[in-house]
């Protein structure tokens, strides 16, 4: 058996220290074993080669070619020159051409011996030619039966020391041709056996040069499915382990306060989805687990409520309750309404921010650690170290993905048990991907809005239509209503996408001089900003020209129009965000993408999406689908890196719940993995997770 682990890729064949150098700082490759996990990240079928002659319009995909070099020449001068070389496989002649590495490729490729050549034919001067291709001599060893043939991620740093694709084809060919033996196994028999799956030396084997697009398949489900098992394993693990180890309060009893507020305070009937998740945090606070939910629902469908009262069922059972919000707004928004709906009922609750005053905050720390005071709601003041609770048991957190999971950790530390934690999201992960970063949170969804909201209409408009979309906007206006407008600004633009916001602005104001605008971005002054959002929050403004700085949470019913310009350059999930700023009241509300004609066909895609569905779960698929997981929000913040080498969470869903099954049920029958036959599962996760920070515990 190979352990390939400690064997550094420099004294592997054809490596070498300079070699080695590279692989390591571009791709992190620092063992033979690393090297052996760097899939292609596709393969082409080389099983045809072409004739020159067959050549012929538009686009050609990347073809194969032999034949011999007749003749090189140099066009050009300085950095400008370029190398151009005539080949022919006796159908024709075609015309290749080099920007770089001239002197290598003159030196390297002789006129008239003869050459495998592959490339992708393209029109110049009215002829094809063909930019930098891959050369290779015909009795190369590696090219005598291919058929697919893989294809490496290379950095443009190691393309231009001609560590390419093909040489690292290479290296890993001779490495596997010169293997001793088998490897080491990392799944158990009975495992391999169940799923007849193909063993890890063939599937290492196949992966890099399939025999076959059969063996290729499975040799891709083999790794897909190990991939994502261990990655299950590892968190049903722990989940199982700190279930176990520690328990959390039980909130036994429904009492006083839930069952008056809902007789008495309540202004509405709950949604039937309301019901359901209070049911089920019922059940978690009960059950003498600590609890860990994510609960999602869209914007606008009444989660607030719902955290609400899970605080009610805390202070029933003598705990206290914290609501912990991204921004100053929010956390206020939040706590004003709260408020409201609370009257009458004795509880205290106040808001704890970072520009409460030196009086009040002495007032609440001592009042939170006395326990005379109930509920706070708050920023991330409420994270610091000075504010302690008599008894903290429930924390909720509004709008997960803007804390990271340390700041969450912080609150966990406040009793002497976690406290229950209730995570409310408007962005809603997709299935695959909750299973994976929030592997061992309940999921919770609220799929269903409140009575009487209109859909939200969504118009994709380009820009020449403006003027008509202006006399539409002075409708709503003249109705009463308020209007958002929302430009771009990413840091790498920053200064051109300012001006167009600030162009945007004196526009606006010069279009409706009868209105009020406001402007909010995020390189104001905090009380600035405030203010302006003030102005609008109050109706004292009527359009308020904005950045995303307005995606998270506030509430302006009575805004019903939401103008995305440039809407070319948002993502979908974050284009559904905005969208849920309008909708709020009872009237029809409206959204529209404002972009170029120039579109590219992913970004059709997304406008199609938007203005098709309202549903955030089918636009985070989408989202998933167009972009991959690594881009998604609430990913990169969630303190997990995605370098998943072969599984893809967007297309492999069913091998991620197989897995996901199996690991479960083996951790069921043997949470310790201390049986005989689990102890290479127990050896592999120990080396794959060894290094991990146990984000289980404190997700
Ligand atoms: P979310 O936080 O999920 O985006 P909110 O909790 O802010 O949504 O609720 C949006 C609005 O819907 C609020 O004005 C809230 O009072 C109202 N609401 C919540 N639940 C209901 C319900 N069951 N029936 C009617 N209105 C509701
Ligand atoms: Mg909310």
């Amino acid at each position: 058996m190979s352990d390939l682990s400690n064997r550094d890729i420099k004294y592997l064949q054809g490596v070498g220290p300079r070699r080695a150098e590279l692989l390591l700082n571009e791709l992190k490759i620092r063992t033979a074993e690393d090297l052996i996990y760097y899939f292609p990240y596709k393969y082409i079928d080389r099983s045809r080669t072409y004739k020159i002659c067959e050549i012929s319009g538009g686009a050609m995909p990347y073809i194969q070619l032999r034949g011999k070099i007749l003749s090189y020449e140099k066009v050009g001068e300085g950095r400008h020159t370029r190398l151009t070389a005539r080949f022919s496989d006796g159908t024709g002649v075609i015309e290749l051409v080099w920007f770089k590495g001239i002197k290598y490729i003159e030196e390297k490729y002789k006129p008239g011996e003869d050459y495998t050549l592959f490339g992708k034919p393209a029109i110049f001067n009215h002829s094809y030619n063909i930019s930098h291709p891959e050369i290779d001599a015909i009795d190369n060893e590696i090219d005598k039966n291919v058929g697919l043939q893989g294809y490496y991620n290379t950095s443009e740093k190691m393309k231009s020391s001609f560590m390419n694709s093909k040489a690292i084809q290479k290296i890993i060919f001779t490495m596997l041709k010169n293997l001793p033996g088998p490897l080491t196994e990392t799944l158990p028999a009975y495992i391999i056996n169940k799923l007849s799956l193909i063993y890890l030396t063939d599937a290492l084997k196949n992966i890099h040069f399939p025999e076959s697009p059969q063996m290729l398949q499975k040799a891709q489900l083999r790794l897909k499915f190990e991939e994502l098992f261990y990655l299950q394993l590892n968190i049903i693990r722990y989940s199982a382990l700190r279930r176990n180890k520690l328990g959390g309060f039980v909130f036994g009893t429904i009492g006083h306060y839930f069952n008056s507020f809902y007789k008495n305070n309540l202004p509405f009937e709950l949604t039937g989805a309301q019901k359901r998740v209070l049911k089920e945090i019922r059940t978690d606070v009960g059950s003498g687990r600590q609890m860990n939910r994510l609960l999602q629902g869209d914007v606008g469908s009444g989660k607030t409520l719902v955290g609400l009262m899970t605080m009610l069922m805390a202070v029933d059972n003598g705990f206290q309750a914290c609501l912990m919000a991204p921004t100053e707004i929010l956390a206020t928004q939040h706590y004003e309404g709260i408020k409201e709906l609370l009257q009458g009922t004795g509880l205290e609750i106040v808001l704890l921010t970072g520009s409460t005053k030196k009086k009040q905050r002495e007032y609440i720390h001592a009042g939170l650690q006395d326990g005379s005071i109930h509920f706070v709601v708050g920023t991330h003041a409420l994270i610091e170290p000075v504010v302690k609770f008599q008894n903290l048991g429930m924390v909720i957190i509004d709008e997960q993905h803007r804390f990271g999971v340390e700041q969450r950790s912080k609150l966990w530390r406040k009793n002497i048990k976690p406290p229950h934690v209730l995570v409310m999201t408007a962005t809603p992960i997709p299935r695959t991907l909750a299973m994976t970063v929030y592997g061992d949170l309940d999921v919770s969804v609220i799929d269903e809005l409140p009575p009487g909201r209109k859909p939200i209409q969504t118009m994709h408009q380009f820009d020449n239509r403006r003027s008509s979309l202006y006399t539409a906007v002075r409708k709503q206006l003249e109705l009463g209503r308020q209007v958002y407008i929302v430009y771009p600004l990413i840091e790498e633009n920053e200064k051109l996408d300012f001006k167009n916001l600030e162009k945007g602005y004196e526009n606006i104001k010069e279009v409706f001089p009868d209105y009020n605008v406001c402007m909010v971005h995020g390189k104001m002054k905090p009380a600035d900003k405030d203010a302006q959002m003030q102005l609008f929050v109050n109706h004292e403004a009527h359009i308020m020209v904005a950045t995303t700085v307005i995606e998270v949470g506030v509430n302006v019913p009575n805004a019903s129009v939401m103008i995305i310009e440039s809407a070319e350059r948002f993502g979908l999930s974050q284009l559904h965000q905005l969208r849920g700023r309008v909708g709020r009241g009872a009237e029809q509300s409206y959204c529209i993408l404002m972009t170029s004609h120039k579109l590219s066909q992913d970004t059709r895609k997304r406008m199609e999406i938007m203005v098709r569905t309202n549903d955030g779960f089918e636009i985070s698929e989408a989202d998933l689908q167009l972009r991959g997981p690594g881009d998604l929000e609430g990913t990169q913040q969630s303190g997990i890196a995605f370098d998943l080498k072969i599984a893809n969470l967007a297309k492999d869903g069913q091998i991620l719940q197989l897995a996901r099954d199996l690991a479960q049920e083996i951790i069921d029958k043997d949470p310790g993995l201390k049986l005989p036959e689990n102890f290479i599962l127990e050896k592999r996760l120990q080396k794959l997770f060894q290094k991990r920070v146990d984000w289980s515990i404190i997700s």
